[in-house]
């Protein structure tokens, strides 16, 4: 059985706010160091539950953040950027997924929540349902095929994929305080919890059979903080202005919504000023 773990970092255990998970300072030389313990703890499980080839796909960031001179050697790692599927690259190759150091979406209680942008997206809705990228994510999943079968983060976006992927299994390695604090457990602790429900995530995996691949189409809904990032954004072919601040638009299939909506956050992100937003 192949498994794909698409590893975010603000889910990590102990990262707490953007000086751990931003590219680049002391906190983040750090914390890959948690992620990457998170990783092995979660290789070595699936591994025990019966899983016979592991990729982890990078997907915070540069997607270069896990050290893979402590990787565990029975995974490859799939690092850095401009995959065609993104955080799901991979996903057409697997049996099952984990999301990894995963985090609740923006607008949203949770640690570090966001979705993509770290600021100026401010609400995602997809088929109407408040979003995520557990939910965009996992829709791209469900149109392989293929399942997920284990959410790690804070306890809330664990909370969350029970909208989202309710049959996976989850390990919280913090506990959301606010959007800049948890309580967290140590590593040592993380690592055992996240082996644990691993193991338990592959052995359901290798025991039931995969689900029938989910069809598209799917309507995206986008708000931003301000007008300006609406509009840039409304040029984007199928995205149209549905209110000052929101665009919308509706793709035939998941992957196609998701790329959509990466193209959006990248316009609005340009369109952003210093001080203003
Ligand atoms: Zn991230």
């Amino acid at each position: 059985m192949r498994v794909l773990i698409s590893a975010d970092m603000e889910g990590a255990t102990g990262a707490t706010w953007p000086g751990d998970v931003l590219p680049g300072t002391p906190g983040w030389s750090r914390m890959r160091r948690m992620l990457t313990s998170d990783v092995n703890a979660c290789v070595a499980g699936l591994w025990e539950g019966g899983a016979t080839e592991v990729v982890v796909n990078e997907a915070h960031d540069t997607q270069r953040n896990v050290l893979i001179e402590d990787l565990d050697p029975r995974a490859r790692l799939l690092s850095g950027r401009h995959k065609p599927l993104g955080m799901m690259q991979g996903v057409e190759a697997a049996d099952a997924v984990v999301f990894l150091g995963y985090h609740t979406g923006a607008g949203l209680p949770g640690v570090l929540a966001h979705t993509y942008l770290g600021a100026g997206l401010t609400g995602f809705r997809i088929d109407g349902e408040p979003a995520d990228e557990g939910r965009m994510n996992a829709l791209t999943a469900a149109e392989h095929g293929v399942p997920v079968v284990l959410v790690t983060g804070d306890d809330l976006v664990c909370a969350a994929a029970a909208g989202w992927a309710p049959g996976a299994r989850t390990a919280a390695v913090k506990e959301c305080v606010s959007r800049y604090a948890a309580l967290c457990l140590p590593p040592e602790r993380s690592a055992g919890l996240i082996r644990e429900e691993a193991r338990s995530a592959a052995a359901g995996a290798v025991a039931r059979a995969r689900p029938a691949p989910v069809r598209g189409p799917h309507r995206f809904e986008i708000d931003f903080h301000a007008t300006h990032q609406a509009e840039a954004v409304a040029a984007v072919p199928t995205v149209e202005l549905t209110g000052p601040c929101t665009v919308a638009y509706t793709a035939p299939t998941a992957t196609r919504a998701a790329r959509t909506f990466k193209i959006c956050t990248v316009v609005a992100n340009a369109a952003a000023e210093q001080g203003y937003g």
